[in-house]
């Protein structure tokens, strides 16, 4: 997708998809849906055209962390959320787009890691390991491979 064709370039989007613009600085902007089922939901965008989180480069990679940062407490302090939930799907529009969610208890959120049925095993550390019922375990020797290649890759920078 270019940035000709791309929605989130267009200067259009917001008022399509119901959003308004709340901050904006030289490398990010935050719009907010202005209906919906969840209070404060949000997306924290590059205002350069960058497709997906893996092509995050220049001064947007090293202003992401502070950008997401701020966006998020502002949105916890205001919709009094325990928790501020960031989604990268990247299946839609090809121009990242980090959907930030506060889960606030009268909200309607799905928390779920993985689709389906699961069950939650509680470790004694007090993290939960998920099982689930709808889906194939994959074998232990593929998850291994794709681990020592992104080792491997994270190495070397
Ligand atoms: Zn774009």
């Amino acid at each position: 997708m270019t940035e000709a064709a791309c929605p989130l370039c267009s200067s259009h989007v917001d008022e399509e998809l119901g959003r308004t613009e709340v901050w904006r600085d030289d490398h990010w902007r935050l719009s907010m849906a202005r209906r919906g089922w969840t209070l404060g939901f949000s997306y924290l965008e590059p205002i350069r055209h960058i497709p997906f989180l893996a092509d995050l480069d220049g001064d947007e990679s090293a202003t992401f962390g502070p950008a997401i940062a701020r966006a998020s407490r502002v949105l916890r302090e205001v919709t009094g959320a325990r928790l501020v939930h960031a989604y990268v799907f990247g299946g839609g529009v090809a121009h990242l787009h980090v959907h930030l969610a506060p889960n606030v208890p009268e909200g309607v959120l799905s928390t779920a890691l993985i689709s389906g049925d699961v069950e939650v095993e509680q470790l004694p550390s007090g993290a939960g390991r998920i099982t689930s019922r709808d889906h194939p375990e994959i074998p232990g020797e593929r998850l291994d491979a794709v681990i020592d290649q992104v080792r491997e890759a994270m190495a070397r920078g």
